[in-house]
């Protein structure tokens, strides 16, 4: 997987992972003793040519994106390495977020994975292609509303406006409000919900997942025009164009030499980002959803549904309601409806 995953890198002309990479990376959870941290990761250690992934990889179609994610890390290290210190990282982060996702575009397209001989059957058709897009909104859209909240969360923590007494409902206002969805069974000010997102406990900034998801569509339409690709977007696969992988090498070797509106410039033409390509790409899907949604409310309410949140007050009262989380075709229209705005 991981060399399926090169090879696509090398396809478009960027550099092979070192091998000091093969040697030092750790690619399976150890099955001795040794406790490892399995959250996936790519590691830079600023010494020639030691980069490294640390992954507990199983082999699903799921780790397979990850690791175009992790090693789309790896690629920019590798292609900034000969800038000053200073400068060894992401023209901002959400740029380091989105390189290996940039890829995945093209991967996970059914041309693309009929080509490499992961999908079997493919259809010229209307359903499989909503079926995709589908696929891909469920992913790309559906995170959006999370990636956003995470550091709202965070912020009114280290802000001071949340105390500690109010972390965990504070986080359930904020996932009802943006996602739509609310708890399963009723929360107290005992739980501790954030804590199950591994970027809470280990303090990792989220906001720039966030960015990346936007960011990622601008790149991709950036290299299918210099790839030459006609059409709508989601259909676009880079793979082996070296005249894209040419534009995103001269991006990457920047690192953070120049402003990010610099490098976002030299690669999109744009100088701000924008969800109005995110917004192209899903274009079909969007239609689609409006035509079967035609007559029902699109969206939710912004507070969760009563009893779904105990406060101090409430402790015993039998108030557990459980009620349905928005249904999910909903939530992706509401919010592909509100991005509009970020798209001007
Ligand atoms: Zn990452």
């Amino acid at each position: 997987m991981f060399r399926l995953a090169e090879q696509f890198f090398k396809d478009l002309g960027l550099p092979e992972m070192t091998t000091d990479f093969w040697k030092t990376s750790l690619f399976v959870k150890p099955t001795d003793n040794r406790r490892v941290v399995c959250h996936a990761s790519a590691w830079d250690f600023l010494d020639n040519d030691d980069f490294r992934i640390k992954m507990c990889t199983d082999l699903t179609m799921d780790d397979l994106i990850t690791i175009h994610h992790e090693m789309g890390h790896t690629e920019y290290q590798m292609l900034y390495k000969d800038q000053p210190l200073p400068f060894r990282d992401g023209a901002n982060p959400g740029f380091h977020e989105a390189v290996g996702d940039v890829m995945s575009l093209s991967v996970s397209t059914p041309k693309h994975l009929h080509k490499i001989g992961l999908l079997d059957n493919i259809t010229d058709d209307k359903e499989f292609d909503i079926n995709f897009l589908m696929k891909q909104g469920l992913g790309k859209v559906g995170f959006l509303p999370f990636g956003y909240m995470i550091d709202q969360w965070r912020w009114s923590v280290y802000r001071g406006d949340t105390p500690p007494s109010d972390y965990n409902y504070k986080w359930w206002q904020l996932r009802c409000k943006y996602q739509g969805v609310s708890p399963p069974v009723p929360r107290t000010d005992d739980d501790f919900d954030p804590g199950a997102k591994y970027h809470i406990p280990a303090d990792v900034p989220y906001i720039r997942y966030f960015v990346s998801y936007i960011i990622q569509f601008q790149f991709h339409r950036a290299l299918c025009k210099e790839a030459g690709h006609t059409g709508p977007l989601h259909k676009c696969d880079i793979g082996g164009s070296k005249a894209a992988g040419t534009k995103l090498r001269n991006m990457l070797e920047l690192g953070s030499s120049k402003p990010w509106p610099e490098a976002m410039e030299l690669m999109t033409g744009q100088r701000s980002m924008s969800a109005e390509a995110l917004m192209e790409y899903f274009q079909p899907l969007t239609d689609w959803l409006q035509e079967q949604n035609k007559g029902h409310p699109v969206g939710w309410k912004e507070a969760c549904p009563e009893g779904s949140l105990l406060r101090d007050g409430d402790r015993g009262a039998n108030t557990g309601t459980r009620r349905a989380t928005a249904a999910v075709t909903l939530m992706i229209l509401s919010v592909l409806s509100s991005l509009s705005l970020l798209s001007a």
